[in-house]
């Protein structure tokens, strides 16, 4: 953290995450750091432990090196890439996730800042990643175009000032997402909703 600010140097790429899926979400795991130890995330820490050791190795035509610890001074964002492989002349990142694809790209902006990352390390563009679902044991292809791009820019801008504010942004309107998130139970989206649109207690009029 900057000494004269509660404003943190570096936002964890990890956050990005949950950012993109949620501005609440980040609130609860960045600024406030309270994140739910239930049994979805403790699910995923053990997914994860096959590729938290770290090291590197041959597998067929690629070279394969574990948590790779990444930064960007222009964004100030750092963080591991679960995986990063190089073949061909190529290097790429590839994060593992626990279940399966999701409808909401948070996966995509997470991995779209591994490559910014990389990039700015290595002066080497990086055109695609890929995530690896453990649901359905899949390699899904991220294609870093300038859309992807841009919007992972405007996540890490909005961490920024997210997290320079200190505050834990509202629920979204959102129930589909939030029937997904591990924190609705904490959040209470529904019942925050139901309270902002209950009429006002008047008193006691005596
Ligand atoms: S329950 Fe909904 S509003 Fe709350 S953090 Fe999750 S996605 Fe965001």
């Amino acid at each position: 953290m900057s000494g004269m600010s509660a404003q943190p140097d570096f936002i964890p790429l990890a956050m990005l995450n949950a950012l993109a899926y949620c501005p609440r979400r980040f609130g609860y795991e960045f600024i406030q750091a309270e994140m739910l130890l239930n049994e979805h995330v403790v699910e995923g820490l053990l997914r994860h432990q096959g590729v938290d050791l770290g090291g590197s190795a041959w597998n067929g035509e690629a070279v394969q090196e574990r948590r790779v610890y990444v930064w960007s001074e222009r964004l100030r964002v750092a963080g591991f890439c679960d995986l990063v492989e190089s073949r061909g002349g190529e290097h790429y990142p590839i994060e593992y996730k626990n279940g399966r694809p999701g409808r909401w790209h948070n996966d995509h902006v997470q991995l779209c800042a591994q490559a910014l990352c990389l990039e700015e390390r290595s002066g080497v563009r990086i055109e695609r990643g890929y995530i690896f679902y453990f649901a359905t044991r899949r390699r899904e292809e991220v294609v870093f175009g300038a859309e992807l791009r841009t919007a992972t820019e405007r996540v890490v801008a909005e961490a920024h000032r997210l997290a320079a504010t200190g505050e834990l942004p509202p629920p979204i309107d959102h129930p589909a997402k939030c029937r997904e998130c591990s924190l609705e139970p904490m959040c209470l989206p529904n019942e925050l909703q139901l309270l902002r649109t209950a009429p006002a207690w008047e008193g006691d009029a005596s």
